[in-house]
């Protein structure tokens, strides 16, 4: 009786052991000539420094060391299924694939396989393991992707190899990032419903019922046309990117729900929003609408959330209030301060056509105050119905758009506003949609987006 064959191979577990303690030996055998070498007395900096120096290579030796234990069967592959026919197709030869992961360069020799019925070469290991075609590896591509998202491509490759000792060029963040940020749809950007009905649960406590906050408002965003390489760039303009963020009111604290900005027209921002409402359970909670004077974000809003309460920002108004009396009483006078004092605090009380009526009797002192009140009067006429601060706070409605005021500084303007910095109204749009993707939590699903399809 003979032994199975399959007794004489060794254990591929055993195998991995040994393969790794022969990287160990190397790596140990580097590190001793090093440091151990008379009158060497290293510092933590250096000796932090050698670690940084020699890890990369030792583990992804390790790294491609597990990948062939692990997958042996598909490295070894004589026969394969074509993907598209079914049809068994002979290897054609080995083919040398480098790659990087966050764990350092591996290299793994696998076979390629060519349907000819198809015109269709396919590498079976290249799809368990999810290899992308990119020499740098999803994980590379991931974690530089959430950089370039905070800093400026060229610093962020310089960053992100200072912090992690792997060197991605700009253009390979550049380009990856456009990748990614063509699959960052508002489908997946903002929450889906599950994870929404999720957070109003967090808010919620028995002694206070949460307040939704929609707050709207645009914010300016300097783009620049499309240019071929060496063609002279067209004249910058700055462009609207008009966003809204929701948001929680809970007993202690704010529970972020979805924020969203595109540099794009009016239309579509009240289709986004409009899609945005429909992942929220309206029914159990109270809504607070808030937004600057603005028609185009109230006429979304209200349609959108037709039982939210309407607030027009408090700091909003307030600054139109300060105009008009710098130019009638001058700055910092003491009737200026008096009257603006005197108006906000009627506005607070909700007493809107007092205002006005005032408005209307005061002498302007000249034509540029004259103007300033008659725009002020028609900003209040027009918001009469939103002015309402101290039933606001009573009711626990906020009464100011702190909320997208900050919001819009993170997500805008820390990465948009960078000086010198001129956009391309679709990479901007990118930059936005990633930017939001992780302010509301959802990166991960977006980029799993962009893997899929890479891999399909
Ligand atoms: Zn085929």
């Amino acid at each position: 009786m003979g032994q199975p064959a399959r007794i004489l191979e060794q254990d591929p577990t055993e195998n991995f052991r040994d393969m790794i303690h022969d990287e160990v030996d190397k790596w140990v055998d580097q590190i001793i000539d090093d440091v151990f070498e008379d009158g060497k007395a290293p510092t933590i900096m250096e000796l932090s420094k050698l670690f940084s120096e020699t890890k990369q290579k030792f583990f992804g030796a390790c790294f491609q060391s597990l990948i062939e234990q692990k997958y042996a069967g598909l490295l070894e592959q004589e026969y394969a299924s074509c993907p598209q026919c079914g049809k068994v197709c002979k290897k054609r030869r080995g083919n040398i694939k480098e790659l990087v992961t966050m764990q350092g360069p591996s290299v793994l020799k696998r076979p390629w396989f060519y349907c000819v019925d198809c015109s269709y070469g396919f590498t079976p290991l290249d799809k368990a393991l999810e290899i992308s075609r990119k020499k740098y590896q999803f994980d590379v591509q991931k974690k530089s992707i959430r950089t370039a998202a905070e800093v400026p491509f060229s610093s962020g490759s310089e960053l992100f190899a200072e912090l992690t000792d792997h060197s991605v060029s700009d253009h390979f963040m550049h380009d990856t990032f456009e990748q990614v940020g063509a699959h960052a749809r508002l489908a997946d950007v903002i929450p889906n419903r599950e994870e929404i009905t999720a957070r109003i649960q967090e808010a919620n406590d028995s002694s206070w019922r949460p307040v939704l906050i929609v707050a709207s408002d645009g914010a300016h965003v300097p783009t620049r046309p499309k240019a071929k390489r060496n063609e002279k760039r067209g004249q910058g303009r700055w462009q609207e990117a008009k966003g809204f963020r929701i948001y929680l009111l809970g007993k202690d604290r704010i529970v972020h729900i979805a924020s969203w900005h595109q540099i794009q027209n009016e239309e579509q921002f009240g289709e986004d929003l409009s899609f945005a409402a429909s992942r929220i359970p309206q029914d159990d909670l109270r809504i607070g609408l808030l937004g600057d004077g603005a028609d185009w974000l109230w006429k979304h809003m209200v349609a959108c959330f037709p039982k939210g309460r309407q607030i027009l920002d408090y700091f909003h108004c307030a600054e139109h209030i300060h105009k008009v009396a710098k130019l009638q009483y001058g700055e910092k006078s003491q009737k200026c301060l008096e009257w603006v004092e005197s108006t906000i605090t009627r506005l607070y009380y909700a007493e809107v056509d007092n205002v006005i009526w005032g408005l209307q009797r005061m002498k302007p002192r000249d034509n540029v105050a004259k103007e300033e009140t008659r725009k002020l009067i028609g900003y209040l006429q027009n918001n009469r119905e939103r002015i309402h601060y101290r039933g606001d706070r009573i009711g626990g409605y906020p009464i100011g758009s702190g909320g997208i005021e900050s919001a819009n500084k993170f997500i805008c303007h820390t990465r948009m506003k960078r000086s010198g910095a001129w956009w391309v109204k679709e990479t901007g749009n990118e930059m936005l949609r990633i930017r939001c993707a992780i302010y509301n939590g959802t990166y991960d699903r977006v980029f799993d987006k962009y893997k899929s399809a890479c891999l399909h």
